[in-house]
């Protein structure tokens, strides 16, 4: 008995059952139906994208004796020689083992002479990079212009090595890598088909480890079927495949936010002793954090369908989302490491106890004074968490409630609270802040313009900045007064004196702007001058500005290298940080924007 292996047997036969790339379908179909097929079209795309998949389809589309149609039909002879690979218009070469420019020669030989079978011709040359300068030469030609019954197909997986003379021949279709949810939902879909009962994390593992390519997502399929003699479970995968079980990895979590080290390190043994690969590991741990930071945001109903949320559901609960960000971090950053650990078992556990150490009651003290050498002066975003994430909830309502505790530490700096948006807000901001989207939107919102009260600030040159910003104005004019020093003020006349670098405001319109309201705001001034003096003055609202943000900057600067928490990051994550990333927060506790 024959066994045709998953991907050849499923091998999409028509337009309509290719998955994952739509645009490529649609150009083709489109071309087809309006009988403007172009003579030569290159496939571009990662191997398993079905490069040669949609070319033998438009192919057959071509040639299907039922006419040349969006859709072959699949049934007839000619579809289905060409489904078999023994269609004789159909020449398909695998350029990687003819790349030499005599087999090309010959390849084009009978180009001329009209089809066979079909009303078509083609020429589908997969690996069509591999072929040498001089064979793509001898091809040159007969791209340009090809016999009216001839068709060529090229595929491969690096465009760019290419020759432009041929790609400029070529109409390009890029074909893109698939998502792992497309993926998965044609391997349960193939599963229903071949009545191979599968859980849905399988199919979702399966997907993960494919890297973008159904072919290779259906070869792993075929192994798991194998592999757990019919059926297709988890567990099973996660061994096949060197990984970890989603139980097992929440089992892991549940640990973490125990402060369980006994049922952390029992976990990872049985891992290790059920040969799962530490890297496998660290990356489902990352990717499990990654979907609990999402219930976290916006509620279990996003998670993909292909994992339980309700097994990670009670942890999404129960880690701080903060803490969740930090474990990601701690994940990420320890796979990375694997290689440099004395071995992976190794390099699996410390992370895993790292994780631990970071846990919220984890004093931070203690992991400040664990550290022995000076933290480096520089580092990347802050990998750690801000001292508020070491603290339980528990501690931090007391301190809210001003209770026992609440003089035990500093508050942290400035500059750290608005990274990491983990302080405590005030009472009446705690919701909102707890959602990103949020922050971001009171991040981007502007000031709202008071209304204009500006006769109550003082005119004078020093009270002027006040006075611009009282008025509120808005665009160009806003801009114009912002950029001015007031240089005099009598006799009812304005005398403003713009900075030099900033010229290019004063035009007619923003001038004449500028002084309506300037006018109506002033009743006792009717006219406005405006000159121009040399860059850099102090009196104006933007030069005060950006003396005040620089400050502030500093000062940000200063008590973000200064805290303890971070130093004690810096050493334990061997990082950086980017100085221009720290932002100051305002009083309202938005971070100010770059
Ligand atoms: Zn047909």
């Amino acid at each position: 008995m024959s066994y045709l292996v998953l991907a050849r047997k499923w091998r999409p036969r028509k337009f309509s059952e290719v998955r994952g790339q739509p645009h490529a379908v649609r150009a083709l179909s489109n071309a087809i139906a309006a009988e403007k097929v172009h003579h030569a079209w290159l496939f571009a795309g990662t191997r398993g994208v079905g490069k040669t998949t949609l070319a033998r389809i438009l192919a057959a589309a071509l040639n299907c004796q039922k006419g040349a149609a969006p859709e072959p039909c699949g049934e007839c002879g000619s579809c289905l020689s060409i489904q078999e690979g023994s269609f004789v218009d159909l020449l398909e070469v695998d350029a990687a083992s003819r790349t030499k420019v005599e087999q090309t020669r010959e390849l084009l030989e009978n180009v001329q002479y009209a089809p066979t079978e079909g009303r078509c011709k083609i020429y589908l040359i997969d690996e069509a990079h591999m072929l040498s300068t001089s064979s793509f030469n001898a091809l040159l030609k007969t791209l340009e212009e090809p016999p009216p019954h001839v068709k060529f197909l090229l595929a491969t997986t690096e465009p760019q090595r290419l020759p432009v003379t041929v790609l400029s021949r070529c109409l390009q279709i890029n074909l893109r890598s698939m998502d792992s949810g497309t993926i998965a939902r044609q391997l349960s879909f193939i599963c229903q088909g071949e009545d191979v009962q599968a859980e849905g994390g399988a199919l979702a593992r399966v997907a993960r480890a494919s890297g973008g390519s159904m072919r290779d997502a259906l070869s792993l399929l075929d192994q798991a079927i194998a592999y757990g003699a019919g059926a297709v479970r988890e567990t099973d995968v996660a061994d096949m495949l060197g990984g970890a079980d989603q139980p097992s990895i929440v089992h892991l979590l549940n640990a973490i936010a125990a402060g369980d080290g006994e049922a952390l390190l029992e976990g990872a043994r049985e891992l290790r002793e059920r040969l799962a690969d530490p890297a496998n590991v660290l990356a489902e741990l990352a990717s499990a954090l990654q979907r609990l930071a999402l219930i976290q945001v916006v509620g279990a109903g996003v998670v993909d369908e292909d994992h339980e949320p309700g097994l990670l559901a009670p942890l999404a609960e129960t880690l701080p989302a903060d803490q969740v960000q930090l474990l990601y971090e701690i994940a990420i950053q320890g796979r990375g490491a694997l290689p440099m650990a004395p071995d992976p078992g190794v390099g699996l556990e410390m992370t895993l106890l790292r994780m631990l150490a970071f846990r919220p009651d984890a004093p931070v003290k203690h992991v400040v004074s664990a550290g022995s050498a000076a933290p480096p002066a520089k580092a990347a975003a802050p990998p750690g968490p801000p001292p508020d994430a070491a603290r339980t909830r528990s501690q931090k309502a007391a301190e809210r409630s001003g209770s026992a505790g609440s003089a035990a530490r500093p508050p942290p700096p400035a500059a750290l609270r608005g990274a990491h948006q983990t302080q405590p807000p005030p009472e009446a901001e705690r919701e909102p802040s707890a959602l990103p989207a949020a922050d971001a939107a009171r991040e981007t919102s502007a000031p709202e313009p008071s209304p204009p009260p500006a006769a109550k600030s003082a005119l004078d040159a020093g009270g002027w900045p006040e006075t611009v910003r009282d008025l509120g104005l808005q665009g160009l004019s806003g801009e114009l007064a912002a950029h001015s020093e007031l240089v005099g003020a009598a006799n009812g006349c304005l005398r403003l004196r713009l900075d030099g670098q900033h010229e290019n405001l004063l035009t007619e319109d923003v001038r004449k702007e500028l002084r309506a309201v300037l006018i109506s705001a002033l009743p006792s001034f009717s006219e406005v001058e405006i000159e121009i003096a040399g860059a850099g003055q102090g009196g104006t609202l933007a030069g005060r500005d950006r003396a005040a943000e620089r400050r502030r900057q500093q000062r940000a600067e200063k008590e973000f290298r200064e805290d303890p928490f971070v130093q004690a990051s810096l050493e334990i994550f061997g990082s950086d940080v980017e100085i221009g990333s720290i932002r100051p927060i305002d009083d309202a506790g938005t971070t100010s924007s770059p």
